[in-house]
């Protein structure tokens, strides 16, 4: 069992964390080796639905992983991202798309991390460098990942290679990916069974901080008003979840899919958050027109500011 390799995506999993880590362990696997995709939480139902739609099992369920496992890591690179226990395992390989965070390595290992929109759109290139096959299930996976991730290429961090890469998959899967992103997103935009308590964690990622840790949810929905509607209790759960975890601010970005923009709540030092975005910040919320993307947009000023 040990020398299987766990090939994982981060906490809090997406579609791209979730399809990525099965499209990674199918790779490994076609070049002979044993590798096995985990998941270290709750799917959301976005890739309940991929999942679904192409016939795929979900990975199987790890919150943490035994001293000495080997792991490829898959759409992250920090650890507090992570699946716990990360820093006793033997990390043997990394395929990213996110900033490079604080991984340490025993050994030299195998690592790919480039600006591209997504995970999925990575994977493909290395597959077809290696000659490996992608069969319907798996290229029904790697599209719904960039999908998600560039939210149907609105997202800024979208790029030419992911649009390629998506057209070129939809041919093996033998979907319209116009339609089906729709569909798909559409399904994990259902918040109607979200208590406030849930929206807050929804797709929560920390970062560490000069002085601690933040944490960035994230809601991508088709309308925004039922979610505002709740600002108050929501505010309240920020700043409960806040306190819980000692953070120095928590976000929510209650990001709009269709007219392209986010309202970001908070709790934390409204100063900081207004000096980070040059814009007002009051009564735990700024409006930031045109953004949707954590990684490019929001995460980068909050660090800087905080
Ligand atoms: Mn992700
Ligand atoms: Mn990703």
């Amino acid at each position: 069992m040990e020398n299987i390799i766990w090939v994982a995506g981060h906490k809090s999993p997406d579609t791209d964390t979730i399809c990525s880590a099965l499209a990674c362990a199918y790779m490994l696997e076609q070049e002979g080796k044993a590798a096995v995709a985990v998941r270290a939480g709750e799917l959301n139902k976005e890739t309940q639905y991929a999942l679904a739609k192409f016939g795929a099992a979900a990975p199987e369920l790890k919150t943490e992983i035994p001293a000495g496992q080997p792991i490829m890591l898959v759409d992250h690179n920090e650890s507090k991202q992570a699946i716990d226990g990360l820093k006793e395992a033997d990390v043997v390989g990394l395929v990213d798309h996110h900033r490079l965070g604080d991984l340490e390595t025993e050994k030299p290992i195998f690592m790919l991390i480039e600006p591209v929109g997504c995970t999925a759109t990575i994977l493909l290139a290395l597959m077809r460098q290696r000659g490996i096959e992608i069969p319907p299930t798996i290229a029904g996976l790697m599209l719904s990942a960039i999908i998600s991730d560039t939210l149907l290429f609105r997202s800024p961090t979208c790029t030419e290679r992911d649009r390629q890469a998506v057209e070129e998959l939809a041919a093996i899967a033998g979907v319209d990916y116009a339609e089906y992103g729709m569909e798909m997103l559409r399904a994990g935009a259902d918040i109607s069974d979200l208590q406030p308590a849930d929206m807050v964690q929804t797709d929560k990622k920390e970062f560490a901080v000069s002085n601690g840790t933040i944490s960035i949810a994230q809601l991508s929905v088709m309308d925004t008003a039922p979610v505002l509607a709740q600002k108050e209790a929501l505010l309240r759960e920020l700043e409960a979840d806040r306190a819980a975890h000692s953070y120095e601010a928590s976000f929510l970005m209650v990001t709009d899919i269709l007219e392209e923009g986010t309202q970001l709540l908070f709790a934390g030092d409204a100063a900081k958050v207004a000096a980070a975005f040059a814009a007002e910040a009051a009564d735990g919320e700024v409006y930031l027109p045109g953004v949707m993307s954590r990684k490019k947009q929001v995460a980068p000023p909050l660090l800087g500011a905080f």
